[in-house]
């Protein structure tokens, strides 16, 4: 919502009406106009003139009355819903094994998904890009239409993203630094390219359709390959001034300590990233025979010490990377979203017990924290989420302009 927040600015009542009344009908499922003045506050007329007009551009449809469950207890109204053959946008997850591609109509509803194994997590930007648009049509594909067909696409990367830009600081995907991904992106693909932080990305999936649907000031803390995190204040995602806040994994946990895939030393990801971890069993036993956590964790069943030891900062890191989360924000909820079975002793009681423990202590009940186990394609819903925000944004603009 970022973007749409934008737009008040600008001052233009009518963009802000037109924005505000698609959210509107897009929480609603379907409402009458009647209904749409009163939960906006826009007059009848107004919202009866610019209903007309998202009417003509195919935005909204009209739900015969029948269909309505008002209708039958009496008069009938006619209720208006998003047209979801209006759009179709992809919403894509790049991980380091896996591109994760959802395409989804313009009401949300899931048309197609694919999942493409990727042999290289970090790759030069031309590869990165042509993986990406791989991922596309093969989704399309399967959908039975052409990646010509699609509207818009959110895309989500891990790493320091300015949204605002489509601009690349650094991320874990990309050899180079400093890359203008939206512009590499666009002389690739026929839409436009909506690109935000994964964790980002997660957050508001919770938010729209997750365990943040209650709530409007909570945390998101992801965890694969590197850790991330998303903040919810007052329902809108904190991204910072330049793209580059809620850096969880890059908080210092230890100075001089170690060396952290962006670069940097002592960083919380360097305790607690599966590579870290990997790394530091493979140096302590002089070989390398840890490929995978699961080896590490059985090496750590098995009684050995060494494993034991790595598991138990990672823990206890987490754990305090957690409590200083809870001491600056005081949010109502942390949600705790991935891949479970690979990092499940991040999600130990354990590991809760000692975030309470350091948690600044008052007589008031603490945040809950909630584990969600999320697939990456549910990752890739929170970006087709993004990209049809974006796209309604840019359309309502596009009114403004053909109108002015
Ligand atoms: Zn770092």
């Amino acid at each position: 919502m970022a973007r749409a927040g934008k737009l008040s600015s600008s001052g233009d009542q009518r963009e802000n009406g037109r924005q505000q009344i698609l959210d509107v009908i897009r929480s609603a499922e379907h409402i009458a106009r009647i209904d749409i003045a009163k939960s906006t506050g826009v007059s009848p007329a107004t919202v009866t003139a610019i209903t007309a007009e998202l009417l003509g551009a195919g935005l909204i449809e009209e739900v015969a009355p029948e269909a309505t469950s008002e209708a039958r207890r009496g008069r009938p109204r006619v209720a208006l819903r998003i047209r979801g053959a209006a759009h179709r946008i992809a919403g894509l997850k790049v991980s380091h094994h896996v591109i994760s591609t959802v395409i989804t109509d313009f009401v949300g509803n899931e048309l197609a998904s694919h999942e493409m194994p990727l042999v290289k997590g970090c790759m030069p930007v031309p590869e990165l890009c042509s993986q990406i648009r791989r991922a596309l049509e093969f989704t399309c594909q399967k959908g039975g239409f052409s990646i010509e067909d699609l509207s818009g696409i959110g895309l989500g990367l891990a790493g320091m993203v300015d949204a605002e830009r489509s601009f690349v600081y650094w991320s874990s995907s990309l050899i180079e630094r400093n890359v203008d991904l939206g512009k590499a992106l666009a002389e690739v693909l026929p839409c436009p390219v909506f690109l935000d932080n994964d964790a980002n990305l997660v957050a508001k999936a919770e938010h729209l359709f997750g365990e943040g649907r209650t709530c409007d000031n909570f945390i998101v803390i992801t965890i694969e390959h590197g850790v991330g995190m998303g903040i919810v204040i007052d329902g809108q995602i904190y991204r910072g001034t330049r793209g580059c806040g809620a850096e969880f994994g890059h908080t210092k946990v230890h100075l001089e300590g170690a060396l952290c895939q962006c670069g940097q030393r002592g960083c919380l990801e360097a305790y607690v990233g599966d590579y870290a971890l990997l790394r530091e069993a493979n140096i302590s036993s002089g070989s390398d025979r840890h490929h995978t956590l699961a080896s590490l964790f059985e090496a750590a069943e098995n009684g050995d010490s060494m494993a034991q030891s790595i598991l138990d900062r990672a823990r206890r890191m987490f754990a305090m990377g957690l409590a200083n989360v809870v001491n600056i924000f005081d949010p109502t909820r942390i949600i705790l979203a991935g891949a479970r079975l690979s990092f499940d002793h991040l999600y130990s009681g354990k590991v809760i017990d000692e975030m309470r423990h350091w948690v600044v202590q008052v007589d008031a009940p603490l945040p809950e924290v909630i584990v969600h186990d999320w697939g990456d394609l549910m990752w890739a819903k929170g970006a087709a989420a993004y990209g049809i925000e974006e796209v309604t944004a840019q359309t309502v603009k596009e009114f403004v302009h053909a109108a002015a």
